[in-house]
């Protein structure tokens, strides 16, 4: 079969043929029915130096996967051959603490992980296939009725991904509040759709395009802020002065981190998802009073069964453009020149 592969670290990925994966005990092989182009492929490509990652290429690029049960090893039963599943794509040891809750994102063993650290397209081979190869069981999820492989795609990692950085949020987003949400791409798109199905929040979207401003609002953003010099004055102006209750920012460059902490309100959150390279200062007077900052990493997989629910009961909608195997190298190509809207799913 075809995959396209990152060789190399500073490398372009290459399609190139591999031989079809067999499941061996307890592994299931997925025919791959999307796979999502994610910004942080672009940075594999281009940011990464070897030995940053504990784990290097090559591998199969793709790690927002759904698609059908194409074959099951030995010890799985609970799969006919043909359901439609997504695969949940951050993999742990399966054993420890955080993995026994279903949080493998976080798994403290991971020594005894398929990939230290990674996962299918992050180290292990990831869907930008025709198959791919899930080491284990657990980590297929069945989708919910209604809910196709090609729509699911992007919501295991653009969709659970902001899912689970709201999701911690909840309890400051009561009516009366509002949620900024920076950077209107693939995650930022479903992250406004994701504090409209679950929060009473005011939500306001900020990005640099024109393009990504009109997505937020058929999302269901409540205003629209152009990313520049005035954005954080405006927020205040919206917010009677006082700033958002919850900022999450999906870019993560210095001046999106700047920003998110100019519009943060005393006792908000500011949560880091995008993976920019920025930093923002702590410090007794640099942030307002008992304002929490945190990063996070994906999502747990009882979170991907709560966003795929979102998905087939229509709250949450992937707006995609979809692109073949061959015209996989396009779509990242588009992604960087910025002209996507929404999520780019491969479809092989
Ligand atoms: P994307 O390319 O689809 O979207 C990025 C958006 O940010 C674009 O709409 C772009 O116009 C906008 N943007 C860029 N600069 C901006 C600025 N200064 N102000 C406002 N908006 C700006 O990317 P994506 O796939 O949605 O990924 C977003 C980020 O999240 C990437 O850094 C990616 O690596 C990261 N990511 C993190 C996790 C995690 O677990 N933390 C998971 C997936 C992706
Ligand atoms: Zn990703
Ligand atoms: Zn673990």
């Amino acid at each position: 079969m075809r995959a396209l592969r990152l060789q190399r670290w500073k490398s372009e990925p290459e399609l190139v043929e591999v031989d079809d994966p067999e499941p061996g005990p307890g592994q299931v092989v997925v025919r791959i029915g999307g796979a999502g182009a994610c910004h942080s492929d672009l940075h594999l490509m281009h940011d990464f130096e070897p030995g940053q990652l504990p784990w290097n290429p090559p591998f199969t690029l793709g790690h927002e996967n759904a698609g059908w049960v194409h074959a099951v090893g030995p010890g799985v039963r609970q799969f006919d051959i043909g359901t439609p599943v997504a695969v949940y794509g951050p993999w742990g040891c399966g054993r420890c603490p955080r993995c026994l809750v279903g949080v493998e994102t976080y798994c403290e063993n991971t020594d005894e992980a398929p990939v230290p650290g990674g996962g299918g397209g992050l180290g292990a081979d990831g869907g930008m296939a025709e198959l791919m190869l899930v080491p284990d069981a657990r980590l297929v999820v069945p989708l919910p009725e209604g809910l196709e492989p090609r729509e699911a795609a992007a919501l295991t990692d653009a969709g659970l991904t902001p899912y689970h950085a709201i999701r911690r949020s909840w309890p400051k987003l009561p009516p009366g509040t509002t949620a900024v949400v920076i950077g209107i791409g693939g995650l930022g798109h479903l992250a406004v759709q994701i504090l409209k199905a679950t929060t009473a929040a005011r939500v306001v979207a900020v990005d640099t395009r024109e393009d990504a401003l009109r997505l937020a609002e058929e999302c269901g953003a409540d205003s629209v802020v152009p990313s520049d010099d005035n954005a954080a004055a405006e927020v205040r102006r919206m917010t009677g002065g006082h700033g958002a209750d919850v900022v999450i920012d999906c870019v993560g460059t210095d001046a999106t981190l700047t920003l998110a902490a100019s519009m943060v309100r005393t006792l908000g959150d500011l949560t880091i998802v995008g993976i920019g390279g920025g930093s923002v200062t702590i410090g007794f007077f640099t942030l307002p009073y008992e304002v929490s900052v945190q990063t996070t990493y994906w999502g747990s997989r009882s979170e991907l069964a709560e966003v795929l629910d979102l998905g087939a009961r229509g709250l949450v909608r992937a707006t995609t453009t979809t692109f073949s195997l061959d015209e996989a190298v396009d779509a990242y190509r588009a992604m960087r020149q910025g002209t996507i809207v929404g999520r780019a799913i491969v479809v092989p």
